[in-house]
């Protein structure tokens, strides 16, 4: 790199706010693209379901390597649809994460299941695999592993599970488009899996938008019924199904940017490895704990989310907030503990990883257009705040104890 664009890199990334993602930026560089589009339904006024969302769901199937997806009307509502394909409801009971974002959860209690909790492995921030075993009972259907934050769950010992006593795997997928387990995409990696495109996700709509792939034909057809109330056609509704469906000018959209899917991926891949490599030659793994990423499996890093140990992450988070650097926290309240679940009677200390994770969880800039003169202040600052903290922590001497100064 030459001199002059050294200097430039630092110049720039010594002031001026970083956000966490900038869709603005992203939306500038194909809104040409977006527009034809979008105009092309207008034209077209045909909004819901139609030839688009057809489309849609044949390339996504394609990308994935699934036979069949049925495009619907959020992440949510996918999860919905999975479980109520599934047949799942009251009495039945489904194992999941407490730490994802709370509709993994919500949509088991809202088909009338029981959301049974298992604890999460340290270092992927995905379902322990053991914990699940251990939380399985006759009422068990379903496990329902988060491939969170972009990273897929560790899926053959839910596999073996799964066959062992019978039961449906729903991946929820939804930070998770284009991630791989040993070759196989996530979308493929269960019974049924669910995307979301809301607008933060890999591959964001201009609105809420979900979709589930399956290989199932059976699953298939009963998935498309469901999201339109269960119509056969001609308004004969053989079970009361949603109204769930994808919009067209959505769609549209993501057809568009389902053609920049990869190189967006590879650009938060690249992102993620200019962190690994900055953040590593500090000798800070005590006090931050990076994203791991496993052999044969492709992380697509929905989040960079970094672990400030020793209790400093609220400190760090204060001190990156206040020089205007996006961060924020996924998730700080794990849904064992949320109120509206009071009611499956969890105490604080039941799901222990769970909990530590949401007391140290810090999810860093990653976006594809995040370039590398922002990335590097957004490190400059992590690494001093970091350290700032550290220095603050006084270990009293032959006491387990540790103090902040003043
Ligand atoms: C975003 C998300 C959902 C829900 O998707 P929506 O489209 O917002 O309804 C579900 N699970 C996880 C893990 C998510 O990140």
């Amino acid at each position: 790199m030459s001199s002059e664009a050294i200097l430039s890199i630092r110049s720039a990334s010594r002031s001026g706010p970083v956000p966490l993602i900038d869709l603005v930026e992203q939306h500038a560089a194909i809104r040409g693209e977006v527009q034809q589009a979008v105009d092309a339904v207008f034209s077209s006024q045909k909004f819901v379901l139609g030839e688009e969302v057809t489309e849609l769901e044949h390339e996504i199937a394609a990308y994935c390597d699934a036979r069949h997806a049925i495009g619907c009307a959020s992440g949510t509502d996918a999860l919905i649809l999975a479980l109520m394909a599934l047949d799942i409801g009251p009495g039945d009971e489904v194992i999941t994460s407490p730490f994802t974002f709370f509709a993994t959860a919500s949509a088991i209690h809202r088909v009338g299941a029981r959301p049974v909790f298992a604890d999460i492995d340290p270092v992927s921030f995905n379902l322990d695999p053991e914990a699940v075993a251990a939380a399985i009972t006759p009422r068990t259907r379903a496990i329902l592993p988060v491939h969170l934050f972009g990273r897929c769950a560790e899926m053959e010992p839910l596999w073996r599970l799964a066959v062992r006593h019978g039961l449906a795997i729903v991946e929820d997928a939804a930070q998770a488009i284009g991630a791989t387990y040993r070759g196989r995409h996530a979308g493929v990696l269960g019974t049924i899996a669910c995307f979301s495109f809301f607008p933060t996700k890999n591959l964001g709509g201009a609105g809420d938008g979900g979709l589930l792939t399956t290989d199932d034909r059976d699953l298939d057809v009963r998935l498309k019924r469901l999201r339109v109330h269960g119509d056969i056609g001609r308004y004969e509704h053989i079970e009361v199904g949603l109204n769930s469906r994808l919009d067209a000018l959505q769609a549209a959209v993501l057809r568009v940017k389902l053609r920049h899917l990869e190189n967006w991926t590879e650009a938060r891949r690249a992102n993620a490895g200019r962190y690994q490599e900055r953040f590593a030659s500090e000798n800070l793994e005590e006090q931050l704990v990076l994203p791991a990423e496993q052999s044969g499996c492709r992380h697509v890093y929905n989040q960079y989310s970094v672990r400030i140990r020793d209790g400093h992450r609220d400190n760090v988070l204060a001190t990156l907030q206040s020089q205007q650097i996006g961060c924020a926290i996924y998730y700080a309240r794990p849904l064992h503990l949320q109120p509206c679940f009071a009611f499956l009677g969890h105490r604080a200390g039941e799901f222990p990883q769970a909990e530590a994770a949401a007391g140290e969880v810090l999810s860093l800039p990653i976006y594809a257009e995040l370039g590398e003169a922002r990335q590097e202040r957004v490190i400059t600052a992590v690494i001093d705040a970091v350290k700032e903290a550290g220095r603050r922590t006084i270990t009293i001497p032959f006491r387990d104890a540790t103090r902040k100064a003043a």
